[in-house]
């Protein structure tokens, strides 16, 4: 027998775990087993609530996990070639020991430990390895992030599936039950590092400094790849997992004739704020208290730039969280935000961005299927001239920005390089510039407060999603002209997160396997 009971109540009995348990156990008689299923804070009205889902099961527990890790030996097994070691391409691997095959994977950056030497040079000194950094290294992009994990897929077993996985390789399993899951930064490298313990323990490779610099056609078909240090890799079929930022990857493609697209994408600033300012915002109330998380929010709204509307749209938001240096080449200036598992940081840090599409890109238009990419890149280009030819970032008050004056002085701010105090008008394209002011005035109706000199802009924020997209079969997964190419993960343009990514890759060494395997 199983029963779902539902509870509103305050935060200081809900997220307190010793008052919860008490509060339970005077509801549930007997023998009955109970589990938390679902908690997620209200804050719509004054008060804030949370609405918790609970499970009661007298002996087997219906909502147990299912995933169990694969115990196969796939050693002496077909290979499939996975290039890139983010959660799509991690994914992709544990989808193969499942299906019997053997993933190599072919990583240019390090693992997860060593990677953080190069972020703290990145941080410290200014210094970006093409190789290894924010972006590229084991786990991918998602590893010093904050590690959330929401999607818009709405198929609930692929994402349970994925949450699981995530649970059995070490996360918490509050993943399971809050509306809004996330992991955090500080934790996420253990959960890397035991997948990575489970492919190897099975006989699969990982192959670390190792970047991927050419591809091995013959008649249409794609028979594996080669390595900057000259060596060959061949394999049922290639998943190319390579991400948004490895823009050389992109540059082989089309070297090759393997037809590529420019993508919509998206790109702006990221705004910071004290969390006390969004705390009371999104809680109305001078302070969150003892036992409420530090406030998140999601913004978005439309403006009108020489008559063309263009959404402006918060993105990746972190509450408690850092600003970080996210280039992944020398030359160029990119910030991203991450946060640890707690939150707990002074700061709330967000993606401002502005939608940008094809048609946007007139004076790229030359560049043909790079244009999205170019314009990228001269941004970044742009604000690395602007932030001083390091990795200091230009910033301005957010106010300020607003009414186009230079900030005087600037506030603290969580991003450890170093800012800049600059008029952002001065290097970012007109009607980027124009489209954020405006947007930013809208938050500031629609959330009194928002729109203060204590929160600052830093920038540019541009690695939102891939500005070119890999096309494949619909039904296949495999690349619609390249045989054997499977273009996956957000890199491709088939996810936009950790989750989305993970769900990608699975699907994609399923189709693989499935065409290929005899
Ligand atoms: C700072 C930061 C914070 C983020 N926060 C979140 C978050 O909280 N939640 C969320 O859902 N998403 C977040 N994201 C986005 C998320 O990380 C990505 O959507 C996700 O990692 C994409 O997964 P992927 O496997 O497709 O590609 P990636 O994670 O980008 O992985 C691609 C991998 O391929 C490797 N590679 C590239 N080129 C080559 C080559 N030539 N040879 C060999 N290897 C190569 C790279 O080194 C990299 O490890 C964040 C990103 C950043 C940068």
């Amino acid at each position: 027998m199983s029963k779902i009971l539902k509870y509103r109540l305050k935060p200081e009995i809900a997220l307190d775990e010793e008052a919860f348990e008490q509060f339970i156990s005077a509801k549930v008689k007997g023998d009955t087993h109970w589990k938390l299923l679902k908690r997620s804070i209200d804050a719509r009205s004054r008060k804030v609530q949370v609405n918790v889902e609970i499970g009661l099961y007298d002996q087997e527990d219906p909502w147990a996990i299912e995933y169990q890790k694969p115990s196969e030996d796939v050693s002496g097994k077909p290979e499939v070639i996975i290039v890139g070691a983010g959660p799509a391409g991690m994914f992709a691997a544990l989808k193969c020991l499942e299906m019997g095959v053997k993933p190599i994977i072919l990583e240019r950056g390090k693992d997860v430990r060593a990677r953080r030497r190069d972020l703290a040079a990145i941080n410290k000194d200014h210094v970006v390895n093409p190789d290894s950094n924010y972006c590229f290294g084991e786990g991918g992009a998602g590893t010093y992030s904050d590690g959330k994990l929401y999607t818009r897929s709405k198929k609930r077993g692929d994402v349970r599936r994925i949450l699981e996985m995530l649970v059995t390789y070490g996360s918490t399993e509050k993943i399971l039950v809050e509306t809004h899951p996330h992991i955090g930064t500080n934790k996420l490298p253990k959960v890397i590092a035991d997948i990575r313990e489970t492919i190897l323990s099975r006989g699969g490779e990982i192959h670390f400094d190792t970047r991927v610099e050419d591809l091995i056609v013959q008649n249409g078909v794609l028979k594996g790849v080669k390595t900057a240090s000259g060596y060959t890799f061949e394999g049922l079929g290639v998943i190319l997992a390579t991400g948004h930022s490895a823009r050389d990857i992109f540059r082989l493609l089309d070297r090759h004739k393997v037809k590529i697209e420019s993508k919509p994408f998206a790109l702006g600033v990221r705004v910071e704020h004290p969390q006390t300012v969004i705390d009371k915002i999104q809680y109305h109330c001078d302070s969150r208290g003892e036992y409420l998380p530090a406030a998140a929010y999601s913004l978005v709204t439309q403006t009108n730039y020489q008559e063309i509307r263009r959404g402006v749209f918060s993105f990746c938001m972190c509450p408690g969280g850092f600003i970080v240096p996210a280039a992944t080449e020398p030359g160029e200036l990119v910030v991203n935000g991450m946060s640890p598992s707690r939150r707990d940081s002074k700061y709330a840090n967000s993606g401002i961005v502005v939608a940008i599409e094809n048609e946007d890109l007139e004076k790229y238009e030359n560049n043909g299927e790079f244009r999205a990419l170019n314009f990228q890149a001269d941004v970044e280009k742009a604000a690395w001239r602007a932030g001083g030819e390091t990795q200091v970032a230009p910033a301005q008050r957010l106010a300020d920005f607003v009414s186009n004056k230079q900030s005087q002085d600037l506030p603290e701010c969580s991003y450890q390089p170093g800012l800049n105090s600059v008029k952002f008008s001065d290097f970012l394209p007109e009607s980027i510039n124009q489209r954020l002011k405006n947007g930013f005035k809208d938050f500031g109706n629609k959330s009194k407060g928002y729109l203060t000199n204590e929160a600052l802009i830093v920038g540019v924020e541009s690695r939102t999603s891939s500005p070119i997209h890999i096309p494949r079969d619909r039904d296949t997964f495999e690349h619609i002209e390249l045989k054997r190419l499977y273009p996956c993960g957000e890199g491709a343009g088939y996810a936009g997160g950790i989750m989305s990514a993970a769900i990608d890759g699975e699907k994609c060494a399923e189709a693989l396997i499935n065409q290929y395997l005899k």
